[in-house]
């Protein structure tokens, strides 16, 4: 009987089938099509590099005794990586590795498919390289400890990200997050705790990302048909940092995701890290068992600095830039602009920048000229009514139009997209912008938010609408 690529692949799998974890085998050996057999060289198609990658790393023996006991000794595996054409315009590519000779594998910067096209954002990255799978962490190094200024009002959380940085995966407090209002220093301590990780553990792999770009990242692999890709990527990192997790909220399908590699990574002893702007009790539209997740570690709040704080922060900003500056006017700033550090930081800087520009000697005149705009300018929250307004101006109706029952299609998207608005840049509750919005109730409001959302990520219109007007209502 003569052997075709088929029956010897059949028989490979047979054996490799009753000796893996069902889930692997449905995971690893599934996917792979059998397109060659000749000279003993068998040539299995792979879905993606990634995919060669792994396993090499984890089953490059039970395939190497599979293929002898089909083959004998001289038997050969050739790996063909298949990739889909999505990368912009480039032609889809096939590469030949032989596995016997890895050597003549031309180390290559290899676009996997998760591969995210904004330039800021290298990863998922992947190096190639057999047992050296290097990952960006992205982390930011000026994020440290060091300039992480401790006080009253962050000291839980600074303390749990030193014991989490000290042992990642081997405290209680996995998950730990972080949860505290703007500019009060979520993403700084974050990143401070994996450049932390990354200095004691340089081995380990970190990965710091922001929930809106795992997000996208998710939906991008959904399109592209490589979610495993996407889910096994994940599942291989050691400390995870999800920034502002609050952005998953009515993303079911994104929950659901993160859910099974949060579940992979903390049965496994890796470290999650999440940072949100509220604690899980407030959290909305949130899954139940994610939410309950988040309750197995810690959950840390950052308040608002204390006067004393304060002032050291700024002092330590100061000091850092070089910059020498009365008392007086450090505590004049430090005792106006209380909200958040984000401000303080902007008002200072404002100061250092008129007075060199200006070669105005920095007095408590000009520090009060500073902080008075800048207390004006971020107070200004914008209204539902402006809302209203600049939505419907940009598609050219009026606000009674906007406001009225029709079902006219592009009427109900711009009320949907005030609504959507409302819900982002006020703190107006649900129930108060549908009474504001031509007298819904809060579950067209719900509705319509989540419209909003599921049409951004599907329809390449619909998203131009909430970009122009998101930049119309940041101004
Ligand atoms: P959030 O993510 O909570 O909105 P950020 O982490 O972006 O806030 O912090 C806002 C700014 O305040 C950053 O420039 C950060 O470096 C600074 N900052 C926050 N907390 C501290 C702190 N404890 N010491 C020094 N700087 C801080
Ligand atoms: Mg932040």
């Amino acid at each position: 009987m003569s052997k075709t690529a088929q029956s010897v692949w059949e028989n490979c799998l047979e054996f490799i089938k009753d000796n893996i974890q069902p889930q692997a085998y449905k995971t690893w050996f599934e996917p792979i099509v059998a397109v060659k057999y000749a000279d003993n060289a068998l040539s299995i198609q792979v879905p993606s590099k990634f995919f060669y990658e792994w396993l090499e790393e984890h089953y490059v023996k039970i395939l190497k005794v599979a293929l002898t006991k089909q083959l004998g000794e001289n038997a050969k595996l050739v790996y063909i990586i298949k990739m889909e054409n999505t990368y912009g315009n480039k032609q889809p590519f096939t590469e030949k590795i032989p596995s016997t000779n890895r050597s003549a594998v031309k180390a290559q910067d290899v676009d996997i498919p998760l591969n995210n096209k904004s330039p800021e954002l290298k990863n998922p990255f992947i190096i190639p390289g057999i047992r050296n799978v290097k990952i960006e962490s992205q982390l930011n190094p000026s994020y440290n400890f060091e300039n992480f200024l401790e006080g009253d009002s962050n000291r839980l959380a600074r303390s749990a990200g030193l014991a989490v940085a000290a042992k990642p995966g081997g405290t209680s407090f996995n998950p730990l997050l972080i949860f505290g209002g703007v500019g009060l220093g979520k993403t700084h301590l974050a990143h401070a705790i994996g450049v932390d990780v990354k200095d004691k553990y340089p081995e380990k792999t970190v990965l710091y990302i922001s929930a809106e770009k795992f997000t996208q990242q998710y939906i991008d692999s959904v399109k592209k048909n490589n979610r495993n890709d996407f889910i096994h990527f994940y599942q291989i990192i050691d400390v995870l940092i999800i920034d502002d997790v609050q952005f998953l909220s009515g993303k079911s399908g994104t929950q659901d995701v993160f859910f099974h590699i949060f579940n992979h990574l903390h049965q496994n002893g890796k470290q999650v890290i999440l940072t949100s702007d509220k604690a899980p009790v407030d959290m909305q539209d949130i899954e139940q068992r994610l939410l309950s997740r988040f309750k197995w570690g810690l959950s840390a709040e950052l308040q608002s600095p204390d006067f004393e704080t304060r002032v050291s922060i700024l002092k330590n900003k100061l000091y850092r830039d070089g910059v020498e500056m009365p008392d007086e006017i450090i505590e004049y700033v430090a005792k106006h602009i209380k909200s958040n550090i984000r401000e303080l930081e902007g008002a200072i800087i404002s100061l250092i920048a008129q007075s060199s520009f200006n070669k105005k000697e920095i007095t408590t005149e000009l520090a009060k000229q500073v902080v008075e705009k800048f207390v004006k300018n971020t107070k200004r929250e914008v209204s539902i009514d402006y809302i209203q307004k600049i939505v419907s101006d940009y598609f050219q109706m009026d606000i009674d139009t906007l406001q009225s029952k029709t079902r006219k299609r592009h009427i109900v998207q711009a009320r949907q997209l005030a609504m959507f608005f409302a819900k982002k840049f006020t703190k107006a509750s649900l129930a108060s912008i549908g009474s504001q919005i031509g007298k819904r109730d809060h579950a067209t409001v719900l509705h319509a938010c989540k419209t909003v959302d599921n049409l951004s990520s599907t329809d390449k219109q619909f998203r131009k609408y909430v970009e122009d007007l998101t930049k119309k209502l940041s101004v």
